[in-house]
């Protein structure tokens, strides 16, 4: 899915952006700098024109009272850009606005985030990225069509998104009928041209509260950096002892990064990955995405060993609580509990064959050891 961001309330996101918008029934998150239509800046949207974009579907959601750098502010400038925007959202253009939140300049801190969490339900960044169902709330990705991007490139996103199911946000400043003399306008005839294509592929639209209805709602980071066992390639400490037919370096079919494992689970053969050891009690799960290719329901057993010594062991269909599906990557948590392997030495991680015979090409990335 997609969803169209306006940030600071430009007043050319009513004249050029909203018909574009409004004729191909997009709806879209606009993030409103609230002074600035509370006092009338000069080149912002009035309240009138916030309140029809309100009445025709829009989100109406929070950029702050006047756009500061969120993580140079004391605790009480900090608590009026945060706390007093969404109020006045709420009461100039209805109960239901100012729920979601952009940081300005995408910068926060730790302190920023904790103070957010209290006012809004999610914080768009500007990282880019896509967004999967398992995505912080907090720590939207979004991608900045800054004047520099091309349709070429929008278009590239949208078809990664909807090749890995992905929730895609874009986000735009101004715009202009005429030539982007600014990194932060857009012309307007690219911006149709995007949407048009965002119509032809049939890309579900949404605004960011729609989008994060679909999502499992995380509001905090996963334990943070596991021990990578593999990413891009093997991790730190770890060799490749894999004996099925394998490729570390495959870049065709990939989850995140520059590369995946491809391999082929056949005949009891395996992936296997060797540590000198690591101490199991400092760990809760092993985490690894999967992909099953053209064909998918492979049977595949994740086992894990200490020297000939079996530790546990499940297969990933199991895991998942169904078959792997062909086409698409999935992820599987397997806390060490549930393999019964809680504490002492791990050294060899096998991705093995369940099936004994001959089964589709599987696909592997992002396969680590999440730590307490
Ligand atoms: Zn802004």
């Amino acid at each position: 899915m997609i969803s169209i961001t306006l940030d600071d309330g430009w007043s050319t996101q009513y004249t050029l952006a909203r018909p574009a918008l409004k004729s191909r029934a997009i709806p879209a998150t606009y993030y409103l700098v609230t002074d600035a239509v509370a006092q009338g800046w000069g080149g912002y949207m009035t309240l009138a024109q916030v309140q029809t974009l309100k009445a025709e579907g829009n989100e109406i959601a929070s950029h702050t009272r006047t756009h500061a750098d969120l993580t140079a502010l004391t605790p009480a400038q900090l608590t009026s850009e945060l706390h007093d925007s969404r109020a006045w959202l709420e009461a100039n253009v209805g109960a239901a606005c100012g729920k979601d939140f952009a940081s300005p300049y995408g910068a926060y801190n730790a302190t920023v985030m904790t103070a957010l969490k209290t006012e809004y339900a999610s914080h768009r960044t500007i990282n880019a990225g896509r967004n999967y169902r398992d995505t912080v709330v907090y720590e939207l990705r979004a991608n900045d069509v800054s004047s520099a991007v091309t349709v070429a490139q929008v278009k590239g996103w949208i078809n990664q998104a909807i090749a890995e199911k992905s929730w895609l946000i874009i986000l735009f400043h101004e715009f202009t009928s005429g030539t982007p003399t600014r990194e932060t306008q857009y012309k307007t005839t690219n911006f149709t041209s995007i949407l048009s294509y965002v119509k032809s592929t049939g890309i579900r639209t949404v605004t960011v509260e729609e989008g994060l209805a679909l999502t499992d709602g995380l509001t905090e980071a996963p334990p943070s950096v596991g021990t990578v066992v593999y990413d891009d390639a093997m991790g730190s400490g770890f060799q490749d002892w894999s004996w099925a037919t394998h490729d570390l370096d495959q870049a065709v079919t990939v989850h995140s990064g520059s590369t995946a494992v491809g391999f082929e689970p056949d005949y009891w053969e395996a992936l296997m990955f060797h540590h000198t050891g690591l101490d199991l009690s400092l760990y809760q799960s092993v985490d690894l995405w999967v992909h099953g290719g053209t064909t998918g329901g492979q049977q595949v057993r994740l086992a894990l060993y200490n020297g000939g010594t079996p530790l546990g062991s499940i297969n990933l269909e199991t895991a998942l609580g169904h078959p792997i599906a062909a086409g698409t990557w999935q992820k599987v948590s397997i806390p060490l509990s549930t393999l019964g392997a809680t504490s002492g030495t791990v050294d060899d991680f096998y991705v093995m064959d369940d099936s004994g015979s001959d089964q589709g090409t599987l696909y592997v990335d992002d396969f680590v050891l999440v730590p307490y």
